[in-house]
């Protein structure tokens, strides 16, 4: 048995929610998952929260000091709040923390989820070395957090590292937030499938793969499979977003000088079908020595977002 500190991670998300008991080195030790129901209020699914973490200590034999939670939204971790989450609303202005803290009687941190998964991936891919990273969450949205000299940095307000938010192409696609152009717009699940239906209806997507794609479902994961298997759309839109990424990272490695990105979350699977776009925009840049320093790569580690918060309720006094 590991004589480590141990805590409880939750990565709260608007289905489901993914709770881990880890120890400081960042080793998951159990795991469990249960559906937030967001819709039947914050009280309800904390009690289920903290039920789920109480039977996770008593199945393993363990004992959490700590717990924190990464929570896809606008949160204030010094409140320990939710501000606002358009996947978790019936949350939002809720003193989570104190709650929480209420039930379980731990040290409890409350932190927006692209935080606590560059946290988890600082500590966990990253051996907490590097002086400076950024991570580029890729899911449904694009999030981005960010660790300079070895703190989390959460900005004035907590919207630091909104790296899916940073313009790349002037005037161009509809982000969920309103604006044109965002790289969230280009490189979120739903960039990436919009990208795909436009060349599916054109004159050489006719024949694409990517129309019978498994239960008639878009996904990014049928845009991999379909590009691994040669099909012409598929590639052009993996090209395409990774391009985008590409000048994201590019922009933030010039305005940070970061030693590290780690790109994490679902639609990062894709690995060198997003990686190799991405290398490519870096080499073609004239001012070379920031981005030959920085190190991109993928995170290898499941649930990173858990493991941060997780580890963020242990750096809680
Ligand atoms: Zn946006």
């Amino acid at each position: 048995v590991s004589k480590k500190k141990l805590a409880i991670g939750a990565d709260v998300g608007g289905t489901y929610s993914k709770i881990i008991l880890a120890d400081e080195a960042g080793r998951i030790l159990a795991d469990t998952q249960i559906e937030t129901q967001a819709s039947r209020g914050p009280k309800k699914f904390l009690r289920r929260l903290a039920d789920a973490a109480i039977s996770l200590q008593r199945q393993s034999g363990l004992r959490a000091k700590a717990i924190g939670l990464g929570i896809a939204g606008d949160v204030d971790s010094e409140a320990g709040k939710l501000r606002f989450s358009p996947n978790l609303k019936p949350f939002s202005g809720f003193p989570l923390r104190r709650t929480l803290q209420s039930y379980l009687h731990l040290r409890t941190a409350v932190e927006n989820d692209a935080n606590a998964a560059a946290w988890g991936a600082f500590v966990c891919e990253l051996k907490r070395r590097p002086l400076n990273m950024a991570c580029v969450t890729l899911g449904t949205g694009v999030g981005g957090g960010l660790v300079l000299n070895r703190k989390l940095f959460r900005g004035s307000t907590g919207s630091g590292g909104e790296i899916g938010h940073m313009c790349v192409e002037a005037d161009g696609a509809l982000c969920h937030c309103g604006a044109r152009g965002c790289l969230e717009a280009y490189m979120g699940s739903y960039g990436l499938t919009g990208a795909a239906e436009k060349l599916m209806s054109g004159p050489s997507g006719r024949k694409s793969l990517l129309h019978r794609a498994p239960g008639g479902k878009l996904t990014p994961q049928a845009i991999t499979d379909a590009a691994l298997k040669g099909d012409a759309v598929a590639k052009a839109v993996w090209k395409m977003g990774g391009y985008y990424l590409g000048l994201g990272i590019a922009s933030l490695i010039y305005l940070l000088n970061v030693d590290n990105v780690v790109i994490v979350g679902g639609v990062s699977k894709a690995g060198r079908l997003i990686l190799d776009p991405v290398i490519k925009v870096l080499r073609s840049k004239p001012f070379q020595a920031p981005l030959k320093h920085a190190r991109i790569r993928i995170g290898q580690k499941p649930h990173l977002g858990a493991l941060g918060a997780a580890l963020l309720g242990l750096e809680e006094r």
